[in-house]
């Protein structure tokens, strides 16, 4: 099986279970490798956007500790399988420059970035959003953000972009607008080198939500092939049962596709592995 790039331990408060119950979930599944992304917490933000966007992320004081952990449990399980040291961030425009102080500090594989809100229509969660009754401006605004995201040069996978239409739903009618948000976003990607995550979420609503105008997952994951923007794979795994979930349909989709590697990283260079 690939590395499964997204997964959270109990160190960011809201998942369940140690970093060493995910690796052995992940080597009973045949795993050559696993990576380990918890939600950093919003210290780069200013203090006026922490008072206004909730903090789901990992304690300031944990983050010494969980780095230790990560790093000892990745020596004593190096014969077995390998660890890569992530972690996911919530992006927010203009927040790099207090972002790069608080990554550069730590020894990390790889940064995940995601989107969970826009602050242009408030600071909730996305799902918040779902009231709106006309979501074009919703996406267009997911979309700006996201390219920003990937040209801001801090990150190497962009996370679950799947989440934007797992959230609010996809246009019912017939629209090609958000099929060409996608289309510019993996245009980005390639171009700037990030690698985009194939979500085991995303794959499962695609296959429970059948869409009569064009499936928005499945149309990234062939414009990722025909461009070549490199994929990882990602179960975003709260739970250590969670990990690798779906992924032996995942790698057929890849492979049917003609994808042969996912993206890995060590030290923030990246590299291809096979699909097996
Ligand atoms: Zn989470
Ligand atoms: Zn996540």
């Amino acid at each position: 099986m690939p590395a499964d790039y997204h997964t959270h331990t109990a160190y960011c408060g809201h998942a369940r279970g140690s970093i060493g119950q995910y690796v052995e979930s992940a080597i009973s599944l045949g795993l050559r490798e696993i990576g380990f992304s918890d939600h950093l917490g919003r210290y780069y933000l200013t203090p006026a956007q922490r008072r206004r966007y909730l903090d789901w992320g990992m304690d300031e004081k944990k983050l010494n500790r969980y780095f230790s952990d990560l790093l000892e449990t990745k020596e004593s399980y190096r014969d077995r399988i390998n660890i890569s040291v992530g972690l996911e961030i919530d992006y927010v425009e203009g927040c790099e420059q207090m972002l790069k102080p608080i990554i550069e500090r730590y020894p990390l594989d790889y940064l995940l970035c995601s989107i969970h809100c826009l602050p242009r229509f408030g600071w909730k969660h996305l799902s918040a959003y779902l009231s709106y009754a006309d979501t074009t401006e919703i996406y267009t605004e997911y979309f700006r953000v996201v390219r920003s995201a990937i040209d801001c040069g801090l990150f190497h996978i962009l996370a679950h972009p799947d989440l934007i239409w797992r959230t609010i739903g996809w246009p019912t009618c017939e629209t090609s607008l958000p099929f060409q948000e996608i289309a510019d976003m993996t245009a980005a990607a390639k171009e700037a080198s990030v690698a985009i995550e194939i979500n085991s979420n995303g794959f499962r609503w695609s296959r429970e939500n059948r869409l009569a105008y064009g499936d928005p997952f499945f149309t990234m994951l062939d414009q990722c092939a025909n461009i070549g923007v490199r994929v990882s794979l990602g179960s975003d795994a709260h739970e250590p049962r969670d990990v690798g979930q779906l992924f032996p349909e995942l790698r057929s989709a890849l492979r049917q596709r003609g994808i042969t590697g996912t993206a890995c990283f060590t030290s923030g260079i990246m590299r291809n592995e096979p699909l097996a």
